[in-house]
């Protein structure tokens, strides 16, 4: 039988207060109030933001989804973990403070916000997966203590993965530094001598010194950089390359298996809200002013990542002949994040589209 995925057609600029009894509805016909049961401690998956970022979904959109799992009896926290790169997301307390900048509160949310792989992203759980490319994993350890979790996604391009959306946010949002570094070891990028001007730039902001800046062009040191793509983002000169055609392929489908830990960690107590929304060429992690390449759609509610994710790819390309990931990075093919999803068994490609009527 195939999957149901709603979609709850919304643009960002409608009245909040409607939008938010909509989205408690959403709730319920999705059938998330079957998912957390009393008593549980939920998850509640968001991305902060990166400071800067002016497109990341806001917190009046989590709210009535706090409001939703309180209302089963249930115990929330919304949370997020660490990121690789130099930012104030690299560590929980500056973290916290970029969370309460952007209007995660707990007083706003209804929740505990908290941080789920510690202070340094190494509180973490080794989960077996026995998959093709990992037989272990890791995660942030407090999403793997909740009893059920509520995946809350921002629909975006991505330099890396072409599409970022519920995939990526289970696979990389979810893990400890650890399983994120796993996940990005296999994409290293290149510096054009040709464009460099040595400025130095990408230097100060690689987290492991990996990057030698001589007096004509810079260099990386392949042994020491963990591929997280932050001189990629910074260098003003075009100059910095991922060897994408190969390291893409590979990175994908390192954040479907890690998606794939979570996913059976969670055992059937966990649901996906993805919006598509103020649709952005990159994702929230940066801090440059985003561009938008889509017009909103809405939200998209179920219990398979990979139909959600299919959902995605469908409706926006229908919208504007280009899928999301199309518009935003055409060279890159996010549909293999989509096969290998399926492949092992992280969920289906098939669904079935219902339209809610509220
Ligand atoms: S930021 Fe760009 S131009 Fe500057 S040193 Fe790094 S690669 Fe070269
Ligand atoms: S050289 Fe490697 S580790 Fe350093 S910023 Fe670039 S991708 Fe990240």
């Amino acid at each position: 039988m195939k999957n149901t995925i709603y979609l709850m057609r919304f643009h960002h600029t409608d009245r909040v207060d409607q939008t938010k009894n909509r989205l408690k509805k959403l709730f319920k016909t999705a059938g998330f109030d079957k998912i957390v049961a009393a008593n549980d401690i939920t998850a509640v998956k968001v991305h902060f933001g990166e400071p800067g970022n002016t497109t990341y979904l806001s917190p009046h959109y989590v709210e009535p989804i706090v409001r939703m799992i309180k209302s089963c009896g249930a115990k929330p926290f919304v949370t997020d973990t660490n990121v690789l790169y130099k930012s104030r997301r690299d560590n929980a307390i500056d973290h916290l403070s970029v969370a309460t900048e952007h209007g995660f509160t707990s007083k706003k949310l209804g929740a505990p916000v908290i941080i789920a792989d510690g202070i340094m992203g190494r509180n973490e759980t080794e989960i077996e997966i026995a998959a093709p490319l990992n037989k272990t994993i890791s995660l942030a350890t407090e999403i793997v203590s909740a009893n059920s979790a509520i995946v809350i996604s921002h629909a975006t391009g991505h330099l890396a993965t072409g599409l970022a959306a519920t995939i990526k946010n289970l696979g990389m949002g979810m893990s400890s530094r650890k399983g994120k570094l796993t996940q990005h070891s296999v994409s290293k990028p290149i510096i054009s001598e040709r464009k460099c001007t040595a400025c130095g730039i990408c230097a100060n902001w690689c987290p492991v010194d990996a990057i030698i800046v001589g007096d004509e062009f810079a260099v990386i040191n392949e042994d020491i950089c963990i591929g997280c793509g932050e001189c990629l983002a910074v260098c003003r000169f075009n100059a910095v390359k991922f060897k994408w055609d190969s390291s893409s392929e590979l990175l994908q489908k390192q954040v479907a298996e890690h998606a794939l830990g979570i996913v059976k960690q969670k055992n059937g107590k966990i649901a996906y809200m993805t919006f598509m929304i103020k649709m952005t060429k990159d994702c929230d992690c940066l801090a440059q002013k985003p561009e938008i390449v889509l017009d909103d759609i809405g939200v998209l509610a179920g219990t398979d990542p990979v139909a959600i994710d299919q959902a995605v790819y469908d409706l926006t390309k229908q919208r504007s002949d280009k899928s999301l990931s199309e518009l935003s990075y055409p060279s890159l093919d996010a549909n293999v994040q989509l096969e290998y999803g399926e492949k092992i068994g992280l969920g289906s490609r098939e669904y079935r589209l219902v339209e809610t009527e509220f």
